[in-house]
């Protein structure tokens, strides 16, 4: 029989890298508590119209990337390609601003994206995002960045660097878009892939995300956004940056970065980092102030960033692999039964480890327990099961000694901390 395949782009995760997500995911849960955030746990699967409102249906992500299909009703569905979208919903549907004026929420799961995989890169993807909704100072930007730069510190990043920009708001935007479009309008059409020169008209600002090498040619010599700023987002802006730089935080105004999404406005990011040579973004995100509205919510601000851990991995390496403290190795049927109960001990006081109960030699045993890299192996043979003993083999020194079962727990050399 044909053996049934995963579907291309999607990945099983094994020890030691399924270790890995744990202790990145576990230190981004600590700073983020630290910073006052709780957890929200939002459905992965959601109704399409909330991306294509979102995201944008002029965008590459709603266009080209998502995981669409009807349901049994001919509903059309969406595995999120995103969490922000998922977490506004949640926040207006649930009526989270009623109880408090400042909501700080963090997510962490799977998300869906259609594209081609690639090393860091699968069509199933694990983020992590935070976000703050409810605040428009300019120090929410802030103190979101800082925890961000906390977060990849502590994972272990350490040539990092921030990109920063501002889109401007609904009422500076337009003129940008206006001088945008002329610009376009100037140049020769075939300059431009034909998504963009679709975009030039309906949606002026995706053409800065083009990956395409001609349209980011073009696009270099176009208006520079942060010129068009009126006062408010100028102020913004200039104390987001003047906070980062009293915090010293080293940032780069990058005046394309755009971000490959709708929503979008004023302060835009993107952390990159040089720790395995070649620059690659870590994290990104920026504040969406007219998100709530548009998805029939209150008129309210929110700010976020999304952190993809696979791309934070292949920087950061793998976590080593989980070492054991003891391995029990009994030469009998009764010895199993004592090396079971032996193991709950210890486990109960915090060690981990394993019994073996296939009655193997000793010798396969002894070749066990190396492999699992346990810190002892505890032999239970006849003559130590009639003293109440065991024999204790220090697998990296070698040495042996018989201690009694009770004086187990401090006599084994801890392979942790
Ligand atoms: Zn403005
Ligand atoms: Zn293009």
């Amino acid at each position: 029989m044909d053996k049934i395949k995963k579907i291309k782009g999607f990945s099983d995760v094994f020890s030691p890298r399924s270790d890995s997500y744990t202790l990145l995911e576990a230190k981004a849960r600590d700073i983020f508590f630290r910073y006052g955030f709780e957890e929200l746990r939002v459905p992965i699967l959601e109704k399409t119209e909330l991306f294509a409102r979102s995201i944008g249906t002029e965008t590459d992500i709603v266009q080209k990337e998502m995981f669409t299909f009807p349901d049994r009703k001919g509903r059309s569905l969406t595995l999120r390609p995103e969490a922000t979208a998922g977490v506004a919903r949640a926040y207006i549907e649930n009526k989270i601003y009623s109880s408090r004026d400042i909501s700080k929420l963090y997510t962490i799961g799977p998300m869906f994206r259609y594209e081609r995989p690639q090393k860091g890169r699968q069509r199933q993807f694990q983020q992590i995002n935070a976000e703050i909704l409810g605040s428009t100072a300019p120090e929410t930007d802030a103190e979101l960045l800082l925890m961000l730069n906390s977060f990849l510190r502590d994972a272990g990043f350490q040539k990092l660097s921030l990109e920063l920009n501002s889109l401007g708001c609904p009422q500076c935007r337009p003129d940008f878009l206006k001088a945008v479009s002329d610009f376009l309008s100037r140049q020769d059409e075939e300059a431009l892939c034909p998504d963009c020169r679709r975009r030039s008209r309906s949606n002026p600002l995706r053409v800065y995300d083009c990956k395409i090498n001609t349209c980011r040619e073009q696009i270099k010599k176009g208006p520079v956004l942060t010129e068009y700023l009126c006062g408010d987002c100028r102020d913004h802006f200039q104390t987001v940056k003047r906070l980062l730089g009293i915090s010293g935080v080293q940032y780069r105004i990058n005046p394309n970065l755009v971000r490959g999404l709708d929503y979008y406005q004023r302060t835009t990011f993107e952390v990159l980092s040089e720790d395995i040579g070649a620059q690659s973004a870590v994290a990104g995100g920026g504040r969406y102030d007219g998100l709530l509205k548009d998805l029939g919510g209150p008129d309210l601000p929110g700010i976020g960033f999304a952190c993809g851990m696979e791309r934070l991995l292949l920087i950061l390496g793998e976590a080593p692999n989980p070492q054991s403290d003891f391995f029990i190795a009994p030469l009998s049927q009764k010895a199993k039964e004592i090396g079971l109960l032996l193991a709950c001990q210890l486990r109960a006081k915090g060690l981990r480890g394993d019994v073996a109960f296939e009655g193997k030699s000793l010798k396969s045993q002894l070749r066990q327990a190396n492999k699992q890299q346990a810190a002892a192996c505890l032999i239970l043979g006849e003559e130590e099961l009639t003293r109440s003993t065991v024999l204790l083999k220090d697998l990296s020194s070698g040495e042996q000694s018989e201690i009694r079962q009770e004086d187990l727990l401090t006599a084994l050399p801890l392979s942790r901390q």
